[in-house]
């Protein structure tokens, strides 16, 4: 797929941010480019608009860019999955390792029901703990998760492991 190469050549990659040693993949420069932006909504919206999907949920902060134009195109309704402390309603978390401690995220209870559809949305799966944990928090209202998708990993994803044999789907490899 020719759109993958526009996607891929539209991430910046910042040595040593947030600190030395890390290749950060900057996806604003993706979403500065409207037909890499694009490109990527249409071919997660082509993959998903006929699975069923009922709720597609974003993992802080920038499946929060992702999530929301995917779920207006195929039908489905977007939740947002957050950091400790930002949701005002009642919530259940789930924590994950860090390289250096735990990490937390949140969802509200009530957002989904029992059975339903859901598909993980981040920009990048490293370790997989994040979406792991995300994971967690559909399944523990009892909704099923069909799948997690990220814009960029690696193709031998050592968080496939930490994903308790779900599906994960990743556009473009870390430049
Ligand atoms: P994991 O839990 O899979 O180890 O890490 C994934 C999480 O870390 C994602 O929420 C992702 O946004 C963030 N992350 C880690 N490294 C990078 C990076 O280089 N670029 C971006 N955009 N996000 C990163």
């Amino acid at each position: 797929d020719p759109r993958l190469q526009a996607i891929s050549d539209s991430i910046r990659v910042v040595p040593d941010f947030p600190k030395k040693g890390i290749m950060f993949q900057d996806i604003t420069t993706l979403l500065l480019d409207h037909k890499a932006f694009k490109h990527t909504v249409d071919i997660f919206v082509d993959r998903y608009r006929d699975m069923g999907i009922s709720v597609v949920a974003g993992v802080e902060a920038r499946g929060f860019m992702f999530g929301p134009p995917i779920a207006l195109a195929i039908g489905a309704k977007f939740i947002p999955l957050r950091k400790p402390g930002k949701l005002p309603g009642q919530v259940i978390s789930e924590s994950y390792e860090l390289e250096y401690g735990t990490d937390c995220l949140e969802m509200h209870v009530g957002a989904v029901q029992p059975g339903e559809r859901a598909l993980v949305i981040d920009d990048l799966v490293a370790t997989g703990g994040t979406l792991s944990a995300a994971i967690r928090l559909l399944e523990r209202v009892g909704a099923e998760v069909v799948e997690c998708a990220c814009v960029i990993g690696l193709r031998e994803v050592k968080g496939q492991r930490r994903l308790n044999g779900k599906p994960l789907y990743i556009l473009v490899e870390p430049r």
